[in-house]
């Protein structure tokens, strides 16, 4: 039996999607796979309305978590936390030999612009290191006020929109550095992933040492420029899909994309707040995933492996969290009708589970 997922990644995957990666591999310097990366390219700019630079890479976030700080820090990074991934965004940029400072929040709250501006004021940071949507509390910090902070203070933006990109309303106009695989708000197999960079961004990479191989974004520029391919072979079936979903996207657009989202999240963040309460601090509630408080002690694993067998998966709590919450995911291409029947099964559930 098929078992929707409603986790904050892997998404749910439409059949259409799979079917389109079944077609045969191609020569990854064909003149195929030039056109398929070069329109991907234009047409990645184009939904998200922007003319920074753009790259796709056979990875999944992780990977451009530290490509990320590899090519645009050379040594000092303010890491703001607030959950388990943007703590493993700090311990990759110390893995990395980063100087990095870490300015942790209570899980479950939003980074606050005030503390980020001050610290910048001090002119010690190269750049701050964002997490736009914390998966695992379901916290989203709205970054448009951080761009210009960074850039008032001489410092780059960079941001890990990994669950929250082409979803939530961004404007990745507004980060140097901004971020997200395939397998969560793009609703595609994981696989790769997409990031945009701004000019200076580029211009910075250009001075940092040590950027690595794999990562390095000016190889990966020139390489563009030069052939419109990708250095190293990338995964032909999922720039296929890719493909296929922008497409997609584009028929959807990007305002109906997200109010889609909001609407899913409000369906979500009431079933929460009437029956649970909700993770997140109030006002900084994901579009995309929901953190829910298991404040009523209940049996969470029962609850999911009776879904299960109703085909439906939803997620235990991240990290620290595991039995304290549950999430549920309501991003890519999910709709309110899948929604409402996952909250009626849950509701069915919860009359019977203790
Ligand atoms: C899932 C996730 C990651 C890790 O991405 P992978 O694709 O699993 O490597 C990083 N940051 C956030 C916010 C995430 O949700």
């Amino acid at each position: 039996m098929h078992t929707k997922l409603f986790i904050p990644g892997p998404t749910e995957v439409r059949e259409d999607v799979l079917q389109i990666m079944s077609r045969p591999i191609i020569g990854h310097r064909s003149k195929e796979m030039t056109d398929l990366y070069e329109r991907i390219h234009n047409n990645l700019q184009k939904f998200f309305n922007t003319k920074n630079e753009v790259m796709v890479f056979t990875t999944s976030g992780t990977g451009l978590m530290e490509g990320s700080i590899r090519n645009v820090i050379q040594s000092n990074v303010l890491n703001c936390t607030n959950g388990s991934f943007s703590e493993r965004w700090y311990q990759i940029a110390l893995a990395n030999g980063k100087n990095a400072e870490k300015m942790a929040y209570e899980w479950g709250k939003s980074v606050k612009i005030e503390d980020v501006r001050a610290k910048l004021e001090t002119g010690k940071y190269e750049g701050i290191a964002l997490t736009h949507n914390e998966t695992s509390t379901g916290v989203r910090t709205p970054i448009d006020d951080f761009y210009k902070a960074a850039h008032d203070n001489n410092a780059l933006l960079v941001v890990d929109a990994v669950s929250s990109l082409a979803g939530d309303m961004i404007d990745v106009n507004k980060a140097d550095v901004i971020f997200a695989p395939t397998q969560k708000s793009f609703a595609l197999p994981p696989g790769l992933a997409i990031v945009f960079i701004s000019d200076e961004a580029m211009e910075k990479a250009k001075k940092v040492s040590n950027r690595g191989y794999f990562f390095d974004f000016i190889a990966m520029h020139d390489y563009y420029v030069e052939k419109k391919q990708i250095p190293a072979t990338p995964a032909v079936s999922l720039f296929y899909a890719l493909d296929y979903q922008l497409d997609k996207m584009m028929k959807e657009g990007m305002e109906n994309r997200y109010r889609r989202h909001k609407e899913m999240a409000n369906m979500v963040q009431k079933w929460g707040k009437d029956n649970f309460k909700l993770f997140a601090e109030p006002g900084y509630e994901s579009v995309t995933v929901t953190t829910i408080e298991n404040n009523r002690n209940i049996n969470v694993d029962a609850m999911r492996k009776e879904l299960r067998q109703r085909g439906m998966e939803i997620s235990n709590g991240y990290g620290k969290l595991k039995d304290k919450t549950f999430r549920i995911a309501h991003m890519g291409d999910l709709t309110p009708e899948e929604i409402k029947e996952l909250l009626e099964n849950m509701d069915e559930i919860l009359s019977k589970v203790k």
